[in-house]
């Protein structure tokens, strides 16, 4: 179904009200009977379609933060949803002690479209980054030939990769880290995109460099042009892998199919979740060329879920979703018109807007006291942002989002900054 056939709601501004009594019973369930561990906007959704949501009490909301970027294809693709029904019907779980009929077609589309020879299927994101990092580790020992439990791996200080142990292990946001030691040891952190601080860092040891090309959840944080290609340069000239953390930025986020595409810089690995379902079911990744994914034999690793049938078809379809609609060219063509809008936004109150593709961060000075009421705001005209780090409001639309809807969206920030100036 072509896009523009998809009915769209009419565009106005809803002031919302607050929620209703059923709503409110609904978050109090949440909150009586699950762990404490998010602090959510009050807004309870129960139906989605394209760039829109409808909450419980029937108000509309223009998704401007698509689940981290894992609905790309918008909500309920109607393609996706297709799929997803008809293999549910068909088989939903082998495990890996079994070949399924969606796996091999999958790990070959996941290869033509990325263009690396080998697709290690996971299921979330913080499992390809495992991934990966396993991968690294031990191409360093059995290649690279680094003393057994020597290996380091370099990542840049605001990285943001999951919420494992390992993972947070290398984090310098305290509340990730705070109560869940002892950390695993094995990382160096440096500032983001130093290219002077990451040739100091490397030691015979050094392994692997993760780096995401554009750090989402560290608000938006671009590097300065060129440091892709500088950081694949130091790689080489060290024999060092680099490892790409795409599951945010990767397919069509920034205009591009992966972060990458803009330098050139091909990494030797690369880790994709996220928009990989286009928001479905979990499916992720870690894809590489066949001199590091040969170091994995039968048992080194694996996963119940990872390779299923039903993901696997579904992330085949979000594929080609992305692909026939032109989403990634759509991503490069609102992010230009959003951002162009936004920035007639000559508020007091904007320290910064930093922008790739239909990916903006919009930072606020601290003075004005944190980006929430600015979100919370946006939720009462019917746009639905989240804040991050604070002081940063962070606007990523399901890539499927239209000029109307883009402007429409700009049209409603602009009142809220009105409003709270
Ligand atoms: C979201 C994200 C992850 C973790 O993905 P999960 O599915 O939440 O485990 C890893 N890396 C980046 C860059 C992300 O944005």
């Amino acid at each position: 179904m072509l896009r523009s056939a998809m009915p769209v709601p009419r565009l106005a501004p809803t002031v919302r009200s607050a929620p209703s009594a059923a709503a409110r019973d609904l978050i109090e369930l949440e909150h009586r009977y699950g762990a404490h561990n998010y602090h959510p906007l009050d807004v309870v959704l129960t139906r989605g379609q394209g760039c829109w949501v409808w909450d419980v009490d029937g108000n509309k909301y223009l998704d401007c933060l698509a689940a981290y970027s894992a609905v790309n294809q918008g909500h309920n693709h109607p393609r996706l949803v297709r799929v997803l029904v008809e293999q549910a019907h068909k088989l939903a779980l082998t495990s890996r002690a079994f070949h399924n009929d969606q796996l091999g077609p999958f790990l070959k589309e996941v290869s033509d479209l990325t263009g690396f020879s080998r697709v290690l299927p996971m299921n979330t994101g913080a499992e390809a980054v495992e991934t990966a990092l396993k991968a690294c580790r031990k191409w360093g020992y059995k290649v690279k030939g680094v003393a057994d439990g020597q290996a380091e791996i370099i990542v840049f200080e605001g990285n943001f990769a999951g919420r494992t142990i390992s993972i947070v292990s290398f984090s310098d946001e305290p509340q990730y880290r705070d109560g869940f030691g002892p950390f695993t040891p094995g990382f160096k952190v440096i500032p983001y995109g130093d290219v002077e601080a990451l040739r100091a860092a490397i030691t015979p040891n050094t392994v692997a460099v993760l780096m995401e090309p554009v750090q989402g959840e560290g608000g938006i944080i671009i590097p300065p042009a060129g440091t892709m290609r500088r950081i694949r340069e130091i790689c080489d000239d060290h024999e060092i892998l680099l490892i790409f953390d795409e599951i945010q930025s990767g397919l069509g986020r920034t205009g591009c199919m992966f972060a990458f595409h803009h330098e050139d810089a091909r990494p030797d690995g690369m880790t994709l979740g996220k928009a990989l379902s286009g928001g479905m079911y979990p499916v992720s990744a870690f894809v590489a060329d066949d001199e590091l994914m040969e170091v994995f034999r039968p048992g080194d690793h694996g996963s119940t879920f990872g390779g299923n049938p039903l993901g696997a078809a579904v992330g085949r379809e979000a594929i080609r979703v992305l692909l026939d609609e032109g989403l990634v060219e759509n991503a490069a063509r609102m992010g230009a018109r959003f951002g162009q809008h936004l920035r007639e936004l000559r508020d007091p109150a904007v320290k910064e807007i930093r922008q790739v593709g239909l990916w903006i961060g919009v930072e606020l000075h601290a003075e004005v006291g944190g980006a929430r009421r600015y979100c919370e705001a946006l939720m009462a005209r019917g746009v639905l942002c989240k804040e991050t780090h604070t002081h940063t409001i962070r606007i990523a639309p399901p890539l499927v989002i239209t000029a109307d809807e883009v402007d429409w969206a700009v049209e409603q920030i602009h009142a809220v900054f009105d409003e709270l100036g």
